[in-house]
């Protein structure tokens, strides 16, 4: 048998107030290339007083970007890209700022400042030719666990696919909890959801073993804690917990894989466009025949919270977008693979993945 062999972070610094390690971090760096950092922070902190506290030097390009609009695309990649390229030249390293989006535009224009052509060419798993430029990650809502993760997730015109590989991964990360405190609370709530079923999907399939298993119990008791104990909420305590454990709960996957709710959820995103998370949340509460134990107490957290998610979204849904959904799902093989068996060929249909959307 193969083992996976993956790639960590290389630095972390965690802590309230870490994210003023910044400057003295980016110091070392920015003798680099083109003697300037390209900063990426979500739109979110336009006008706030981060934005103050960005060490970016006149030299330093800083662009805004909105996540909300739809998750990062291969064209929008690109063409940051040729912008940098064509009027500044090659940036010493690139700065993420924000969610599980701008970690992933972070990453993914890393690698495409080296890389020539469009991304759309690099979707999938070690077609990166030549390593990326030093990128740092500063996530500021925590849960996807991209900033951990091995890959730079891009929505392209054909597919919904990561540029995969062991320089997609942070040459460094900051984890500064204080800057997760803003998040609104329905966003708090389904990004952290996202950690919980990486660790329930890790754990629940074929690739689970002692190394992925210590991670998301680990991450799974902090998540019980943030959304289920007798200090539950959005507290700073609370606050330091769920950054870890979406950076656990991330190592966790990686070392093991995601399951069925993942695979649905790329379906809804694909097609519908809906975002990771919520995606998630909304295939995840039909999914107790696959996992019964995480999908009852998953009930409990959003009772809790008092979370509503929608139900019978299906009946607007045409029958060419179940489809379609469920043939993005029935790609994901590694997912199925590690969810059922190898053999879930066998034992699963597209018309068995159509079922499952329908139940939404
Ligand atoms: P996001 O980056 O899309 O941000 C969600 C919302 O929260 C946005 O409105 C944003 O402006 C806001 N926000 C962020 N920080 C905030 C703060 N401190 N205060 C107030 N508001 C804040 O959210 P996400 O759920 O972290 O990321 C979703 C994306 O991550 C998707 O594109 C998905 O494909 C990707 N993803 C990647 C991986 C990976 O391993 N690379 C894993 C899972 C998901
Ligand atoms: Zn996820």
């Amino acid at each position: 048998m193969i083992h996976k062999n993956f790639k960590n972070i290389e630095k972390v610094v965690f802590g309230r107030g870490s994210f003023d390690n910044l400057t003295e971090i980016l110091a070392a760096h920015r003798n680099q290339n083109g003697k300037f950092f390209l900063f990426v922070v979500d739109n979110f902190f336009k006008g706030k007083e981060l934005e103050n506290r960005l060490p970016a030097l006149p030299e330093d390009v800083v662009r805004f970007i909105d996540p909300d609009p739809h998750e990062p695309t291969t064209e929008q990649i690109d063409s940051l890209r040729d912008e940098i390229l064509n009027t500044r030249g090659l940036p010493a390293g690139v700065i993420g700022i924000g969610g599980g989006t701008l970690m992933d535009i972070a990453k993914a224009i890393s690698l495409m400042f080296t890389n020539e052509g469009s991304s759309t060419l690099y979707q999938g798993l070690n077609l990166i030719k030549k390593p990326g430029i030093y990128h740092l990650g500063i996530p500021t809502i925590s849960g996807t666990g991209a900033e951990v993760s091995m890959t730079a997730v891009l929505t392209g015109p054909e597919k919904k696919l990561g540029l995969k590989c062991e320089w997609t991964v942070f040459n460094q990360v900051i984890l500064d909890s204080e800057l997760i405190a803003s998040v609104p609370v329905d966003k708090w709530f389904y990004t952290g959801m996202d950690t919980y079923i990486h660790c329930i999907e890790s754990m629940n399939g074929m690739l689970n073993n002692a190394y992925s298993l210590a991670y998301a119990e680990q991450a799974l008791t902090l998540c019980r804690d943030i959304y289920l104990g007798n200090k539950a909420g959005q507290t700073a305590e609370n606050d330091d917990k769920l950054m870890v454990a979406s950076m656990m709960g991330g190592l966790s996957l990686t070392y093991s894989e995601v399951g069925v709710c993942h695979a649905l959820s790329y379906g809804l995103s694909k097609i519908l466009g809906e975002k990771h998370c919520y995606a998630n949340c909304i295939a995840f509460q039909h999914l107790g025949d696959y996992y019964a134990d995480g999908v009852k107490e998953f009930g409990q957290m959003l009772v809790k919270h008092n979370v509503v998610l929608p139900q019978n979204l299906s009946r607007n849904w045409s029958d060419e977008q179940v489809t379609a959904m469920a043939q993005v799902a029935w790609n994901l093989t590694h997912m199925w693979n590690h969810a059922i068996g190898p053999d879930w060929q066998e034992k699963m249909t597209l018309e068995d993945i159509k079922a499952l959307f329908r139940r939404m």
